[in-house]
């Protein structure tokens, strides 16, 4: 019986029959390759949109989170790993159809469907269909991913989509190759496509002591932002936590989270973040042109929002985001 490939994601699965791709979801059967997590999370959360971590998107919103079990990248540092390394069969799943995501959604008075924790790229189709259906129900749609998806499927999904927290893990194919298995190419596609669709992309870059984390490192993922992305993109460093196969690793301490928001400030990229720790200041947002706090978050709490009709009051410069 035939062999399938799979056109998902660039590691182009040769999956032969009964069996499964890199990923551990999508599997051939008799012949035709199904993603066997479809309308079935493993996890499904109401957060704030903070959480994602989205700064520019309705800030002090919910969004409905679901994920499932699988991932295309077995990333040696993985904070979700017990979720995105996990196989199907060894999980606990709830039934619920793209249908009946929007349904809850609403329920909880969310505004918005986050596809997270583990990647969206894996469980496609049940995006896909998700957010389509949440699209009619007037609600936006939030990718979290590591961008890791080829060309075509990529513009297909992310018509559906308002805003993505894309993963920049390392400017460094070797970082991509060696920890995350996988490569760096296609992640630079999807940010500049993604945010030339029109999505609200904001990036995530996890710092992990002596592995991406000198200055030099830095400084290019922070360049190449700006040179392709355009310095309004806004930017999130976050705190490494010992997990997975990194156990052996400190947590990032906060002088190199501190040094790394001086070097992308320096570097004229307009909005920078901390996460995964409480350093002053680390979730505001300032006017990049008159440096007015317009907003103010301790950890996932908007406190102050002065931002209006999407603009600064003080200078009416323009605020990168969607804000209400
Ligand atoms: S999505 Fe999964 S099965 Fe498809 S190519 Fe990527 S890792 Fe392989």
């Amino acid at each position: 019986m035939s062999v399938v490939q799979c056109q998902l994601c660039p590691k182009a699965c040769v999956i032969p029959l009964g069996a499964s791709g890199d990923c551990r979801i999508r599997v051939n059967m008799d012949g035709r390759l199904r993603a066997v997590t479809y309308g079935y999370p493993s996890a499904i959360h109401i957060d704030p949109i903070e959480k994602k971590p989205m700064n520019h998107f309705l800030p002090g919103s919910r969004s409905f989170s679901i994920a499932t079990v699988g991932c295309n990248l077995h990333c040696k540092f993985c904070q979700n790993w017990d979720l995105s390394q996990r196989n199907p069969e060894e999980a606990d799943a709830v039934p619920l159809p793209p249908e009946a995501v929007s349904v809850a959604a609403r329920q909880y008075n969310c505004q918005s469907v986050a596809y997270t924790y583990s990647d969206p790229s894996v469980f496609y189709e049940y995006a896909l269909d998700s957010a389509m259906q949440c699209r009619a129900a007037s609600l936006r749609n939030v990718m979290v991913t590591a961008g890791y998806l080829n060309d075509a499927p990529l513009r297909e999904l992310y018509r559906h989509v308002d805003g993505a927290n894309i993963d920049l893990k390392a400017f460094s194919d070797a970082f991509y190759r060696d920890v995350c298995g996988a490569s760096l190419a296609p992640v630079l596609h999807a940010l500049v496509t993604t945010k030339a669709m029109g999505v609200i992309v904001e990036v995530t870059n996890l710092l992990i002591p002596t592995l991406n984390d000198d200055d030099l490192a830095i400084r290019n993922l922070c360049r190449w932002i700006a040179e392709n992305m355009g310095r309004e993109t806004p930017l999130h460093f976050s705190r490494f936590e010992p997990q997975y196969r990194l156990r052996h690793l400190p947590p990032t301490p906060a002088e190199t989270l501190s040094r790394a928001r001086d070097i992308a400030l320096a570097e004229g990229l307009h909005y920078v973040y901390v996460g995964n720790l409480l350093l002053a200041d680390a979730g505001t947002t300032r006017c990049p042109r008159c440096a007015r706090e317009l907003v103010r978050r301790t950890g996932y709490v908007v406190e102050l929002n002065r931002i209006e009709n999407g603009r600064c009051p003080g200078c009416h410069q323009e605020i990168y985001g969607l804000w209400n």
